[in-house]
């Protein structure tokens, strides 16, 4: 696969669903990012973290994931304290915040309605997981943000979902990869105390020790 099928065009049509909500989303908002959006960070990366899909007012407004919500406050600030990043996140797109031996994408690539892309719509876009992963030469770990991004990255790895049980903190091996395990870092989920900062901590914590251990 070519790395530039890991990039879906800005009227990729392959989700009906997801494409009327787009387009309502342009009418609404016509200033918004309103597309699909791509992975952020070095292609030569070590690390992938796989999100679940935009938020309406985050990503897909300002077309850089995780960027503009919640989540984004509590992902960049940790990956910043494990040195995956360097420089000011502003919830902005420009803010000129760099990703350091990491790169993030997202399980589905267009904003679904409620957050919510269906079963269908996760493996449409599973493609361009697919051609992220193949386009990523030095990848050695991938940190899965929830079940719906670790189910989708076991099967992009090839794996069967039931052969790869998705928990907080667990770590499984595919491979030369290690998958990393955590509950996604949305506000419900830290709200809820499903997450708190120092769970999340861990598993960076865990993932940073692995990266440098294998350091040449
Ligand atoms: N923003 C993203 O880009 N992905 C998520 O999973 C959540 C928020």
């Amino acid at each position: 696969m070519t790395r530039s099928s890991a990039i879906p065009g800005r009227d990729c049509p392959r989700c009906p669903r997801l494409v009327a909500f787009r387009n309502s989303s342009r009418e609404r908002e016509p200033d918004w990012f309103n597309a699909p959006v791509s992975s952020f960070g070095p292609v030569d990366a070590r690390l992938l973290i796989v999100g679940l899909a935009p938020g309406l007012r985050g990503a897909n407004r300002t077309g850089r994931p995780f960027t503009g919500d919640y989540a984004g406050d509590l992902l960049y600030g940790t990956l910043k304290d494990f040195g995956f990043a360097r420089g000011e996140y502003r919830a902005s797109a420009d803010d000129g915040l760099e990703l350091i031996d990491c790169r993030i994408t997202n399980a589905v690539r267009c904003v679904p309605p409620e957050n919510k892309p269906n079963g269908q719509e996760i493996a449409h876009c599973r493609d361009f997981l697919r051609a992220t992963i193949a386009g990523m030469p030095n990848l050695a770990a991938i940190v899965a943000l929830g079940r719906i991004a670790h189910d989708t990255t076991a099967v992009a790895l090839g794996r069967r979902v039931s052969s790869l049980k998705f928990g907080h903190g667990a770590t499984h091996e595919v491979d030369t990869l290690t998958v990393f395990d955590s509950y996604h870092c949305s506000r419900y989920n830290t709200n809820t105390g499903v997450l708190t900062p120092q769970m999340f901590r861990d598993v960076f914590a865990q993932v940073r020790t692995h990266l440098d251990a294998a350091a040449p």
